[in-house]
């Protein structure tokens, strides 16, 4: 018998991403152990790492409850409706990235949360993006030539440097980012 994972607008298959994971823990929110824990960042007051479940999540009462959010305030976009602010911060899955999270904003609404990928991954699943991120090393990390690309060939979702994947559920179009930890001789 499978499970049915609560359907997230912005976060397309945490179990997939890597924010949600199989775990036995018991939800603190709903005090259930229903399978699943989400393993993303959590802003709250209390400690709440590895322990709460995504039903909890993507019904508002894990936010409710500890007033949590799951993206850091700073990543959110600027312009769009509360309802979608509230919605991405207060009850979806955020992801974790090695410096700062992003989230993204297209057609007056907020991006999908895909994942973090790794060069592999982009080459299998996001070819038409590699450019996309060698212009994020480029322009955003300020990196150039050959570290430029040695950085995207060193792409890894989970050793870092990592390249995130958005894409807008209206029109289709997808956002990079890259982030990892950078040693200043690159
Ligand atoms: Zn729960
Ligand atoms: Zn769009």
């Amino acid at each position: 018998m499978s499970i049915h994972l609560p359907v997230f607008k912005y976060h397309r298959d945490p179990v997939h991403s890597g924010s949600v994971l199989k775990s036995n823990n018991r939800c603190r929110c709903c005090g259930i152990s229903r399978g699943y824990v989400y393993a993303g960042p959590v802003y709250a007051v209390e400690e709440l790492d590895e322990s709460i479940c995504p039903w909890c999540i993507a019904e508002g009462s894990a936010h409710t409850k500890f007033d949590a959010t799951f993206i850091d305030d700073a990543a959110l976009p600027e312009g769009l409706p509360d309802a979608v602010i509230e919605e991405v911060a207060w009850r979806t899955p955020g992801y974790s990235a090695w410096q700062s999270e992003r989230w993204f904003s297209c057609c007056n609404d907020a991006m999908t949360f895909l994942e973090p990928a790794g060069i592999a991954e982009v080459r299998e699943h996001y070819r038409e993006l590699e450019f996309n991120i060698l212009g994020n090393i480029i322009y955003d990390l300020q990196i150039s030539g050959g570290a430029a690309k040695r950085v995207l060939e060193s792409l890894d979702k989970n050793s870092g440097p990592t390249a995130y994947v958005f894409q807008c559920s209206h029109c289709g179009v997808y956002q990079t980012f890259v982030d990892g930890i950078f040693d200043v001789s690159v």
